[in-house]
């Protein structure tokens, strides 16, 4: 088995709109319920001075342990003080402490993370030895230091809590941010000339919101229990003035007299620190999806096209190893992401998958593998792999299938050596012996083609070529024994030589063992040398598919065609090379009638009359164009 990133690439995820986030955010109910309590909270202390009944301080010993009543709707305390009142004022002061301890934290913590990480060397060591004493020094120490000062007291205490969450508030920042340093937008901006605290503010920051968000909320959570507890040991706060601390001391001391005391208080700290931890969850999962479905320059709503229906025949070709059946994935808003594709892979059969980025190609592959990403989901059709219905779309990764990303840097784990990532999918297949993993590990090297594979299975990730990686790779997704593997662009990342030294062990590989190899691809000499048949993507659709010699030589769809012309490799030394012109429109955002129209120099307004159906022709050949047969003339002449 092999992982898969089911996080959006770092390029992508560098910005998010505020309306992708809200529109996201709004989907999780628990979120929303705690942002919802938070703010009432804080509305509510605020107010106090205008909603609350009584000053804190109010005493009316006439009733002193009060129930719930009219005039006191949560009762009274010992000396007849207002409970609502004093847990509102007391509020004011909880909130405050958390906002002061989380500001220095902020303050301290996220742009030293950020530099630590963006500049590293001396500056890392430096702020990382510092970082390693603040944390090793016992808060409670710092805290009592503090209380034990002239000018202790409640600020005074917040504030030291916030610096003593920095260094932890630093290393989360800096983890999150290191591997963004590397990251080709950010090198892009840095050798631009874009300044530092530009590059931290705009490109960097941004990927490291997820966990910083999370750490927050969960700061804001601890920072109240310790704020409590302080105020409950009668630090801090002194009485008369309020406190929720101080509220749970007075009614844990007359607990036996009036238990009811205790619940306004403890219900309402409980309540927040729950609210806290769920907002802070997600906040980070709405960032997640924000991400991953953000697209640049997708209209909302009114430019959303519906998710048509399959059109093609529902049944599995019978002897095919892998079957698409109107496959339409969208996304959780029902935005369509790609729409009635359907092909057939039979075993042992090599098919490339071609077309333009943000064609679909990837999904088609990843709903296969019963790997969508969240926030995506099958919105119609089946899948069928080795006579088996899948049809979830994610959820359930498809045994039988090895998986090859683009760049295999990404795909291995940096923490572990090489052989002991191969060693733990060679485990997730069944228990063996360690002895036996160990040989299983050291064959599947060998069979890459890995020199010296034991010297190899010691080595982590960084130390590898990119070819060396990428057989790692290779060899992991054979750990499982797949009758298919899906290889996604897996030479783009490499040089020359070296992609052809991939493509030849992926054949080889092919054929020893009888494996189908889906390709995802954008180069036709890739398909031409590697694959039996093809399948061309547009913009969600399959537009044409036929064997790689048929399309090559006579393509029957003007975006085949296009993208041949536009192959480097078959271009004519001293001519121009042919471009398609335009862009690939977004998901959703199609042209009525053929969605190439825009980019076609055939098209007609019989083009864009209405949905172009593919047409199966003679010979296993399908094409989504209505005027083909001009393209047969053409070749005939
Ligand atoms: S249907 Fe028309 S616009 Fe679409 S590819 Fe064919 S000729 Fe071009």
């Amino acid at each position: 088995m092999t992982a898969v990133a089911t996080r959006p690439p770092l390029a992508e995820i560098r910005s998010v709109s505020a309306r992708a986030f809200a529109r996201s955010f709004r989907r999780h109910w628990l979120g929303m319920t705690a942002a919802a309590f938070l703010l009432l909270l804080l509305v509510a202390c605020v107010a106090a001075p205008l909603i609350a009944p009584y000053t804190p301080e109010a005493e009316d010993l006439t009733i002193p342990l009060a129930g719930p009543s009219l005039h006191h709707l949560l009762g009274t305390d010992q000396l007849g003080e207002d409970v609502l009142s004093r847990l509102l004022y007391g509020g004011v002061i909880s909130l405050e402490g958390i906002g002061e301890a989380l500001g220095v934290a902020i303050v301290l913590g996220v742009p030293l993370g950020l530099l630590s990480a963006y500049r590293g060397r001396a500056l890392d060591a430096v702020l990382g030895r510092v970082a390693d004493l603040g944390l090793a020094i016992p808060a409670i120490v710092i805290l009592l230091m503090v209380f034990a000062l002239p000018v202790g007291g409640e600020t005074a205490a917040m504030v030291a809590l916030g610096f003593i969450y920095a260094p932890s508030l630093y290393r989360i920042v800096r983890g999150a941010a290191l591997p963004l340093r590397e990251a080709a937008y950010v090198t892009n901006a840095r050798m631009s000339g874009v300044s530092t605290p530009l590059v931290l503010w705009r490109h960097v920051l941004p990927g490291v919101a997820g966990p910083l968000a999370v750490n927050l909320s969960l700061t804001a959570g601890v920072t109240l229990t310790v704020q409590t507890g302080l105020n409950y040991l009668g630090l801090g706060v002194s009485p008369p003035a309020p406190s929720w601390g101080g509220m749970i001391s007075d009614a844990q001391s007359v607990l036996n007299q009036q238990p009811w005391l205790l619940v306004p208080t403890g219900l309402t700290v409980a309540l927040t620190i729950l609210s806290f931890v769920l907002l802070g969850d997600a906040v980070r999962d709405s960032l997640a999806e924000a991400w991953s479905l953000e697209t640049s320059s997708v209209r909302p709503a009114r430019a959303i096209a519906r998710v048509p229906g399959p059109r093609t025949v529902q049944t599995a070709e019978p002897d095919a190893l892998l079957s698409l059946r109107g496959v339409s994935i969208s996304d959780r808003s029902g935005r369509p992401l790609t729409t009635d594709v359907s092909f057939d892979v039979q075993a042992g059969e090599a098919v490339g998958i071609v077309g333009e980025s943000g064609c679909g190609k990837t999904l088609t592959t990843l709903a296969v593998q019963g790997l969508l990403p969240p926030g995506t989901r099958l919105a119609a059709g089946q899948c069928w792999f080795g006579g088996e219905q899948r049809s979830s779309g994610h959820g359930k990764r498809t045994p039988g299938i090895g998986y090859v990303a683009q760049d295999p840097a990404v795909s291995l784990d940096p923490c572990f050596t090489v052989g002991f990532t191969i060693a733990e999918v060679v485990r997730a297949q069944g228990h063996l012996p360690r002895s036996a993993v160990r040989a299983q590990v050291l064959e599947l090297m060998a069979s890459v083609r890995i020199a010296a594979p034991a010297e190899v299975a010691r080595l982590y990730p960084h130390q590898l070529s990119g070819g060396l990686a990428q057989r790692a790779q290779i060899a992991m997704a054979l750990a499982s024994e797949p009758r298919l593997l899906v290889a996604d662009e897996p030479t783009t990342a490499l040089d020359v030589t070296i992609q052809a030294e991939i493509l030849d062990l992926l054949r080889a590989l092919r054929a020893e063992r009888n494996m189908a190899l889906l390709l995802i691809t954008h180069d036709w000499g890739v398909v031409a040398d590697t694959c039996d048949r093809a399948v061309v993507m547009y913009a969600g659709q399959v537009v044409e598919q036929g064997t790689v010699s048929q399309l090559v030589s006579a393509p029957l769809h003007p975006y085949t065609r296009a993208l041949l012309q536009a192959n480097p490799q078959r271009g004519v030394p001293g001519s121009k090379l042919l471009a398609i012109p335009g862009t690939v429109p977004a998901p959703g955002s199609w042209a009525p009638g053929c969605r190439f129209a825009p980019r076609c120099s055939l098209a007609t307004d019989d083009c864009r009359a209405g949905d172009v159906t593919l047409t199966a022709l003679a010979e296993g050949r399908a094409t989504r164009c209505i005027h083909y047969s001009d393209l047969i003339a053409e070749v005939s002449r």
